[in-house]
């Protein structure tokens, strides 16, 4: 327990320490969204002088008066078919895109979906493959945290796409086109293959995962000093009043009801407030005994691609056929997940793409994989009463042995 102990800590200060100095080093502005301002109007003053005592660009003039040339900008205010009350309206959405650009450092989001796109794909295939170690597994975690997290900081990411995009249209009324891109980009790779983006590139997701395996047995197959797995039902519920909680704030209040207690913060520490620091410490506590505890209570990603994980293309599969029935997949998930994919039950908790499963299968029976999942036979998992389970073939003998051994070793 005090290795436990002190392996968190540790983890804990690296990754705050060095989050800090990177965000100094390249951290972009802090996103906030801008202050409701008293605008300066007379019918008589022209666009340029518009832009100028309000602090507007060329670019957010054209998109307030609808200018065709640059030309247009010595043209009276009033010349336009726009009431006052629609420019300041207009200015107010254009001036919430400029404040939205100016926060990001585009080269590092330019770096950091490529670098996605390559190490997503990597894993892909050693998934596919079945090369997903309980002793590869959580080096992967911790090289995407350093790489995602640490180095490239806390924007973008899954959660901010759709946080910051429910929030900003609810308190100003406008879409930042980027960030639809980016959560497009998202959405596709769950339609792809599942929670990947979830399970190895989300800062907080691996930041959770890496913590979770400190609190493992060496073959990964269960807590070390307890682990719970909570009700889908329950957690689940929590996200749903959660994420309406943060529509109806943003749509009603203009509130941001995740800034306080966001932990992506923790890739730029210095702006974590008490409360921030304190909501921090207890997901990251929690997470040594509940799998992914923000990702399954709070996270508005979470549920969104929850929901998309229905139509994925890939994802883990039961071979029938070669599964004996024993259930260790279902104990060494992390999550209910796995109890519902190998019973087929109606709803399927979030899988994150940790390949436990496929691990731990002495037959492999389990594999990453496209296509329909199958549903169990008669008799089996709780299948059709009164039916005979087709009998199972044993496994084979050189995996039996290995098995064997390797409960022995443990
Ligand atoms: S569900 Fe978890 S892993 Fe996915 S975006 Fe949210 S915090 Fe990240
Ligand atoms: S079913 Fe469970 S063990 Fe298997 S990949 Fe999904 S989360 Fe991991």
């Amino acid at each position: 327990m005090s290795k436990m102990a002190l392996q968190f800590a540790i983890g804990i200060v690296l990754v705050l320490g060095l989050s800090w100095l990177s965000s100094l080093l390249w951290g972009g502005k802090p996103e906030t969204l801008p202050e409701d301002k008293t605008w300066v109007y007379r019918p008589e003053m022209t666009v340029e002088q518009f832009g100028s005592e309000n602090g507007l660009s060329l670019q957010a003039l054209k998109a307030v008066f609808g200018l065709k040339s640059p030309r247009d900008a010595g043209q009276t205010v009033s010349s336009f078919a726009l009431s006052k009350e629609q420019v300041f309206d207009q200015a107010a959405k254009a001036q919430a895109i400029e404040a939205e650009h100016g926060s990001k450092n585009w080269f590092k989001i330019r770096l950091k979906f490529a670098l996605w796109l390559a190490f997503l794909g990597t894993i892909f295939v050693l998934m596919r493959r079945g090369r997903i170690t309980a002793g590869s597994r959580k080096w992967l975690y911790v090289g995407s945290l350093a790489a995602f997290g640490v180095a490239l900081g806390s924007d973008p990411s899954p959660m901010g796409t759709v946080k910051d995009a429910v929030v900003l249209l609810g308190a100003k009324g406008v879409i930042f086109p980027p960030r639809l891109i980016a959560f497009g980009v998202f959405m596709l790779l769950v339609i792809l293959a599942n929670k990947f983006i979830c399970g190895w590139g989300c800062q907080v997701g691996t930041l959770q995962d890496a913590i979770f395996r400190l609190n493992r047995d060496r073959r990964d197959r269960a807590g070390r000093f307890g682990q719970f797995k909570i009700p889908f039902a329950v957690t689940n519920t929590v996200r749903i009043v959660f994420f309406a909680g943060l529509t109806a704030a943003a749509f009603l209040w203009a509130l941001d009801i995740v800034e306080p207690v966001d932990p992506f913060r923790a890739f730029k520490p210095q702006t974590l407030g008490i409360v921030g620091g304190v909501f921090l410490g207890g997901v990251l506590l929690m997470s040594l005994f509940v799998y992914r505890p923000w990702c399954h209570l709070f996270c508005p990603f979470g549920l969104v691609g929850w929901l998309a994980e229905k139509i994925s293309l890939t994802k883990v599969r039961v071979d029938y056929d070669k599964c004996i029935g024993c259930e260790a997949c279902s104990k060494a998930c992390p999550s209910t997940v796995m109890d519902a994919i190998l019973k087929q039950d109606r709803v399927a908790p979030d899988c994150f793409a940790c390949g436990t499963c496929i691990e731990t299968c002495p037959t492999k029976a389990i594999s990453w994989s496209a296509g329909k999942r199958a549903a169990p036979p008669a008799g089996k998992f709780g299948g059709s009463p009164g039916t005979e389970a087709p009998t199972a073939p044993p496994p084979a003998p050189d995996q039996a042995a290995h098995q064997t051994r390797r409960d022995a070793a443990e």
